[in-house]
């Protein structure tokens, strides 16, 4: 057969198809849309002229793999039970088959839809639905009820956990199955007024055995219409869930309690917080941290230290009769209460005149405390919760023993985080952030070789937003994971087109070790690399001391930088010099490259003392076989003495500040 010949072959097939058929070309594009799906889908062949069309709307569900799998196919391929999203939006089941051809001489890919409603119109429709029925059956329990109640109809598994036999069940009615209590008769009532105006209902309930037993299940209960005796008809389909309901009861209360104590854990508290707050009751949230805790525990044993708890807590509970009390963790216990401020401080007098004894020796215990209104202050746990963490920081930096509420300080503190914390989320969602690029030179060469991505935030109501802000913020509330998939994926996009246009600049990306604890963030940045065009070689992940300390001990995070180093990415160990520096850690991770912290440079004109120290950190790097680079150079002076060092490369406002990437094209130019 010709070339010609199969093309029109291939061709009519499709255009003349009585199911919705079209073909792609390798990246995915429409080449072939027939008729059929036109009609079904509702876009048109011209709509499809807009590239991934077909992928992010009539193929938008399917995962990327699959996507991957159709494009690649190298032959038949049936992918059953999919769903495609019509021009209106709405959903057709269908399954597809994919067939790999070539059109024109070129490879192609032709897809066929088998949608469900044409299909089940054509042939199978009694089988399928014989089979739906037959597999309801064996996995539920049924009962089907008329419309005036009465009980037509039921399962075999039904009546095994219900113990009727058929006989007997079918006089009673609807309301017979279920508890007499008032909670249920009010479920019973809503199920009932929900069936008979037309609708579904769903939920766990509660129901009850010919011999009284109660068991749960999961019910779905739904109006049909029989058109034999025109009548409505109610089915129940349940699934029984009693060793699950059982089971979660046990484990809320082991959970909820503290074991040690019997107070509320903090699990228990957040709920009960949550709750008052819904129901807008007013409130102290006061937290009460014992001092020097564990000064205290390495003092005695730990006998003594589950005394001193026990004695702690009868105090608490003393003082703060009809209080709500909680325990947070080993020191740290949370009282919600009524009680007005003088008294709450009063405690820590009470604790006085009360000592807890160890033996014969009264315990020097004092308490730092933060009583932080609800909702005046702030009106969610986990704000009332960070809000006493800072007040108690603030008192213990004072020296503590103090109780103190949340000052207009912290407050205003806090109350900017959580502005923050907003408008990042709209930042993110509309693409407010920007990236500027900071040069770094070259000391052998003169050139600029490389530049470090830096996030930028000038948010229309807050203004500027500094790195040194939003970065521990976004790290707290977790947004730094799309700060993160942000700056890579322009990063990696910058990198292509520098490469593309024939520069020679590598690009360094800031990485916290929250990132890293995503368990897919290699996959990630490898996908991102192959989407964007991006070669491996070109990126940097810049990641601190604090960041190598934590990597060690988790082997998750090792492995995915070890994947990451085999692709040919570089790994930058930052601010180096600031702290941990150990060198367990730099034979454990794959460290190519030191960055000295700014820091040291700054201080490198000061002494002599400090420019031996400097050019002994360069030699370090250099025997073990590492590149050196400086960062915060601001003087002609500091390049200098750093050529002399035989630094590798040096980043500085004395270079440039963090610049567009526009302006880093005519530097690295020049
Ligand atoms: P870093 O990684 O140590 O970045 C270098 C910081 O020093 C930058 O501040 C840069 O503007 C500043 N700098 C550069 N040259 C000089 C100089 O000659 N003198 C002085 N005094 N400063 C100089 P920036 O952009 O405010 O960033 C602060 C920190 O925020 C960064 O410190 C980095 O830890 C973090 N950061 C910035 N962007 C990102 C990001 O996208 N992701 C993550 N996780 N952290 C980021
Ligand atoms: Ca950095
Ligand atoms: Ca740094």
């Amino acid at each position: 057969m010709s070339r010609n010949k199969n093309y029109n072959y291939v061709e009519n097939l499709l255009l003349k198809a009585p199911f919705p058929s079209f073909a792609l070309d390798t990246n995915g594009q429409i080449i072939i849309y027939n008729n059929s799906c036109e009609q079904l889908f509702g876009y048109s062949a011209q709509d499809f002229h807009s590239k991934d069309l077909i992928k992010n709307y009539l193929l938008s569900t399917l995962s990327e793999d699959t996507w991957q799998q159709i494009l690649n196919a190298e032959q038949f391929l049936r992918i059953n039970q999919i769903q495609m999203v019509n021009k209106a939006e709405s959903l057709i089941n269908a399954d597809i088959i994919v067939i790999p051809s070539t059109l024109n001489n070129k490879q192609c890919i032709v897809i066929h839809c088998l949608l469900e409603e044409q299909f089940s119109q054509i042939n199978y429709s009694n089988q399928e639905l014989t089979d739906l029925k037959n597999g309801l059956l064996s996995s539920f329990m049924m009962v089907t009820i008329d419309q005036d109640g009465f009980i037509i109809n039921c399962n075999s598994l039904f009546l095994k956990t219900s113990k009727w036999t058929p006989k007997r069940i079918l006089r009673k009615t609807f309301w017979q199955l279920f508890p007499e209590t008032e909670e249920s008769q009010e479920i019973t009532r809503n199920i009932w007024n929900t069936l008979t105006s037309g609708n579904i209902w769903q939920g766990d309930v509660q129901k009850i055995s010919k011999n009284g037993v109660t068991y749960w299940v999961h019910l779905t209960a739904i109006p049909t219409y029989s058109q034999k005796d025109e009548e409505y008809r109610y089915v129940l389909i349940e699934q029984d869930i009693t060793y699950e309901k059982e089971l979660q009861q046990k484990l809320e209360r082991i959970a909820y309690v503290d074991a040690e104590t019997g107070l509320m854990n903090v699990h228990r508290l957040e709920n009960t917080v949550k709750e008052m707050i819904a129901e807008e009751q007013r409130f102290y949230f006061v937290y009460l941290s014992i001092d020097k805790f564990y000064t205290l525990k390495e003092l005695h044993n730990t006998q003594l230290e589950n005394n001193l708890i026990m004695e702690f807590t009868k105090r608490l509970k003393i003082y703060f009769q009809d209080s709500l009390l909680a325990r947070i963790n080993e020191s740290d216990f949370v009282v919600i209460t009524p009680l007005g401020e003088w008294f709450i401080q009063g405690f820590l007098t009470y604790l006085k005149q009360n000592p807890i004894y160890i033996g014969n020796r009264a315990m020097p215990i004092t308490v730092s405390g933060g009583i932080t209104r609800s909702p005046q202050d702030q009106s969610n746990f986990t704000q009332l919760m960070n809000a006493s963490l800072a007040t108690i920081a603030n008192v213990r930096d004072a020296g503590g023993d103090n109780i103190l509420s949340l000052s207009e300080a912290t407050h205003k503190a806090l109350n900017r985080k959580s502005i923050i914390e907003k408008r990042l989320l709209l930042a993110l969602d509309q693409h407010n952030l920007k990236v500027l690029y900071q040069p770094q030179m070259d000391l052998k060469t003169g050139k600029i070789n490389a530049v470090e991505a830096l996030v930028r935030w000038d948010d229309e109501q807050i203004g500027v937003v500094s790195p040194d802000e939003l970065i521990p913020i976004a790290e707290e509330t977790g947004l730094i994971n799309d700060i993160g998939s942000f700056m890579i994926e322009e990063a990696c996009k910058q990198a292509a087109t520098w490469y593309q246009q024939g520069f020679n600049l590598k690009v360094g990306i800031n990485l916290s070790v929250r990132e890293f604890r995503d368990k897919n963030m290699a996959k990630f940045i490898l996908n991102t690399l192959m989407k964007t065009g991006c070669p491996a070689e070109l990126i940097k992940l810049e990641i601190t001391e604090k960041f190598a300390l934590e990597a060690e001990a988790e082997t998750s995070i090792i492995q995915q930088m070890r994947r990451l180093e085999e692709e040919g990415i570089t790994f930058v160990l930052d601010d180096f010099g600031t702290g941990y520096a150990s060198f367990r850690y730099m034979q454990l991770l794959p460290i190519q490259v030191l960055k000295i912290d700014q820091t040291f440079i700054q201080s490198l004109t000061q002494s002599d003392k400090n420019q031996r120290l400097i050019n002994g950190i360069v030699n370090f790097g250099k025997s073990m076989n590492l590149t050196v680079i400086a960062e915060g150079v601001e003087t002609e002076e500091q390049k200098q003495l750093l050529e002399e060092y035989e630094c590798d490369a040096i980043q500085g406002f004395l270079i440039s500040k963090a610049v567009t990437a526009e302006e880093i094209e005519h530097m690295a130019k020049a």
